[in-house]
């Protein structure tokens, strides 16, 4: 059985450009690799989040019921949780409906904004919480890694920072522009 740290990566309400800045780590993500092995990313084939996870890096805001499940499992699962950029650590662009309420913004975005096909999507959506959240309204967030997103030499330190065992200076890194 394998020595190395488990490593977990996810996107919620996101736009995705979190795990664009990770894949900017480029040839250092082969160092990385020798010391974690990836059980759970868009990056892996793996449909259930596992047990036992070191470092879980968490990318967006909580805006549906499903995310909140999802969190939760996640929590119990991993010993150190990442809001990983700023939609997770503010819920930054999916809290820019909160002032209008979940009806008003589905009506303005399927309704009024559609020219064909104008309808309020029902299953499988999962329905829409009354406010995209960052994750510390709702779990534990054990390290906080803003940025929108992230530079890739700071995911790329603040990674093997914890994997060496040293607790990472995020306000240096970010302060500074790693
Ligand atoms: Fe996208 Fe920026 Fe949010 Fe990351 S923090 S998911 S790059 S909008």
């Amino acid at each position: 059985m394998s020595n190395k740290l488990k490593l977990a990566t996810i996107w919620l309400d996101g736009c995705s450009g979190c795990h664009m800045s990770f894949l900017d780590i480029d040839e250092r993500l082969l160092a990385l690799a020798e010391k974690v092995d990836v059980v759970f990313s868009p990056l892996v084939d793996c449909k259930e989040f596992p047990e036992d996870v070191d470092i879980t890096l968490v990318e967006g805001a909580l805006g549906t019921e499903e995310d909140l499940h999802k969190i939760k499992k996640i929590r119990a699962r991993t010993k150190i949780l990442i809001a990983f950029g700023d939609c997770a650590v503010t819920a930054n662009i999916p809290s820019m409906r909160n002032p209008f309420g979940v009806e008003e913004t589905l009506k303005t975005v399927y309704l009024d904004k559609e020219a064909i096909n104008q309808q309020i999507p029902g299953e499988p959506l999962p329905p829409l919480l009354p406010r995209a959240l960052p994750l510390h309204n709702y779990v534990k967030v054990d390290l906080f890694l803003p940025g929108c997103p992230p530079s890739a030499q700071t995911i790329f330190t603040v990674l093997n920072d914890l994997i060496e065992g040293r607790t990472p200076d995020i306000s240096a890194l970010t302060r500074f522009g790693a």
